[in-house]
């Protein structure tokens, strides 16, 4: 991170200038990558499980409903 007023270069880390006391802007956060796994967003491997556990549990309820 160089230091907008006089170009040095700041640790990550520092907050202000070690050289002239300038606070220093906030390094860039690194951009966001959406968490995904083989190709595809957790999100919809987490719809496609809930899909298969509604569907097992389902199926499960017709052949054994609880309480009979
Ligand atoms: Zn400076």
């Amino acid at each position: 991170m160089d230091c907008p007023n006089c170009g040095k270069w700041n640790p990550d880390d520092k907050t202000v200038c070690w050289r002239c006391q300038t606070v220093l802007p906030k390094p860039q956060p690194k951009k966001k990558r959406a968490a995904n796994f083989l190709g595809l967003p957790m999100w919809m491997w987490v719809a496609l499980v809930l899909f298969f556990v509604m569907t097992t549990f389902g199926q499960c309820m017709l052949v054994a409903p609880p309480g009979a």
